[in-house]
């Protein structure tokens, strides 16, 4: 049995829809029924998020267009997919969601505030309604399909933003919900994203969490393989919208793709490989627009020889955080006392650097965090700041991650050398290096303005495009 993911670029509007339904009916002919997995219609998580930012701040101006745009687009794509018999009760339920959507939207006006828990249960619509639209495609072809919402089954814990399944009782509700419509020859069309609290309120996985969905339902029904369609051929060298000449990887590592999503890749979600490793359930990256081309393998061994780059990866957004001072040198405790502050405010640090002068300290978190752990800081130090044995504590903004990944590349000798030296051709100033033990991987922080050309740099150095 297999899980299939489509993202938000392949479920994007009705056509595309109805590529995707192509391509279900055809694997359910071929190779028997497969379980769905969908995220929202692309760019309708963030029409959510901004209609109920927009209603909190009471611009009902941003308000307003933006339900009417989702009307438009709900519309439009529920009425091309929809069998003819059900067009109108297709275009009724993607009415009274949004409905639903729109109240919730006055109840964050009334309140004048958005909370995490409020965050979640506007984000769940975009999934709630392209799980229909899939499913009436799939019908519309003559399958029978079936929506269903994973906060029925996906049981989380009350993170809101960022929930964790709870193993036990999601996989045994997943495998009530959906092996009883496996056997009847249903396709079931899961939600992604979404899942809810023992008590029944609304989750999210995380953003671009969809992907992660699926490995939890694939390890809760004990799948064969996990299939997550995409818009590119796999996982490729590097990002194709920054290196053109990008190539895709056939195989890699569980280890060297949760390296890779980590630091960056998008293609995948760095939480999707964790249940998929348990189980030794096998991830493919396919590409909804070239179903035959190029795809990624990912399993738990890779080809013997791969001991150099095989990607290279970025994250924007970050800022570098340092705390200084003269005072620090040989008083033990210091870089405790710095990640326990940082870890209390729960903001987690993406990568360490200590010069070994031991004068300061310098890690990288996002941006959106920096205040937070700034003052956290502040106030942890308080007393070192005042004695002057911390001189001063800041952040610096606009930084990037560039990060080469490749199993067993840190016992090749020369690689890290070859690296910084075509960066020094380019011309990119490294502002720091990562101590990181990681055998998977060498990050170094470079200011967001020149990260893409950083990419391009080691790319073209390593040669990554070339076939091979
Ligand atoms: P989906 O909507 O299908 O979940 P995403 O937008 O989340 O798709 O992820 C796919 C995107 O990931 C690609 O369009 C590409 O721009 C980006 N990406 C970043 N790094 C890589 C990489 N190494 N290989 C392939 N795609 C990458
Ligand atoms: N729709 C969600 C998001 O945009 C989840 C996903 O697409 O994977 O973050
Ligand atoms: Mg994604």
């Amino acid at each position: 049995m297999i899980v299939m993911k489509f993202g938000g670029s392949s479920v994007g509007d009705a056509e595309r829809i109805r590529t995707v339904a192509g391509i279900v009916g055809a694997f359910a002919e071929r190779e028997g029924i497969p379980t769905v997995v969908v995220s929202a219609m692309q760019g309708v998580t963030d029409a959510l998020i901004r209609a109920a930012e927009a209603a909190s701040r009471r611009d009902n101006g941003t308000l307003h267009r933006t339900i009417a745009e989702l009307y438009s687009r709900h519309e439009e794509a529920a009425a091309e997919v929809a069998p003819p018999g059900e067009r109108d009760a297709l275009l009724a339920e993607v009415h009274a969601l949004i409905r639903e959507f729109e109240n919730l939207c006055a109840a964050v006006g009334v309140l004048g505030e958005l909370t995490p828990r409020g965050l979640d249960a506007v984000a769940s619509f975009g999934e709630r309604l392209s799980a229909r639209l899939v499913a009436a495609a799939l019908r519309h072809e003559g399958y029978a399909a079936r929506a269903l919402e994973a906060s029925g089954f996906i049981v989380t814990d009350a993170r809101h933003g960022a929930a964790s399944p709870l193993w036990e009782p999601t996989r045994e509700r997943t495998r009530e919900a959906v092996l009883p419509l496996l056997s009847e020859g249903t396709i079931p069309v899961i939600t992604g994203f979404i899942g809810a609290t023992p008590e029944g309120v609304v989750t999210t996985l995380g953003r671009g969490g969809s992907d992660f969905s699926a490995s939890v339902v694939a390890a809760s029904l004990d799948a064969d393989e996990i299939w997550i369609w995409t818009d590119v051929d796999g996982v490729m060298t590097a990002d194709p919208r920054i290196v053109p000449e990008a190539r895709t990887l056939p195989r890699l590592s569980y280890a060297e793709a949760a390296e890779l999503s980590y630091f960056g890749a998008r293609v995948i979600h760095p939480k999707t490989v964790l249940p998929a490793v348990e189980r030794g359930i096998p991830i493919r990256i396919k590409n909804t627009f070239n179903p035959e081309g190029p795809s990624t393998l990912i399993t738990s061994s890779t080809p013997e020889g791969s001991s150099t780059i095989k990607a290279i990866t970025a994250i924007k957004g970050l800022s570098l955080v340092t705390v200084e001072g003269r005072g620090m040198i040989g008083v033990p405790g210091i870089a405790a006392k710095v990640f326990s502050a940082v870890a209390q405010e729960g903001i987690s640090v993406l990568m360490i650097s200590q010069s070994s002068s031991e004068q300061n300290i310098c890690f990288t978190i996002r941006s959106a965090e920096s205040a937070r752990a700034i003052t956290a800081l502040k106030e942890a130090f308080a007393l070192e700041l005042a004695a002057k044995n911390v001189d001063r504590i800041w952040a610096e903004d606009g930084m990037a991650i560039v990060a080469a990944v490749g199993q067993g590349m840190r016992r090749t000798p020369g690689i890290a050398a070859k690296l910084f030296g075509a960066l020094g051709k380019a011309g990119i100033n490294v502002v720091s290096i990562a101590q990181g033990s990681s055998e998977f991987n060498i990050s170094l922080v470079v200011s967001e303005a020149q990260v893409e050309d950083a990419v391009r740099a080691i790319h073209r150095e390593f040669d990554l495009g070339r076939e091979g």
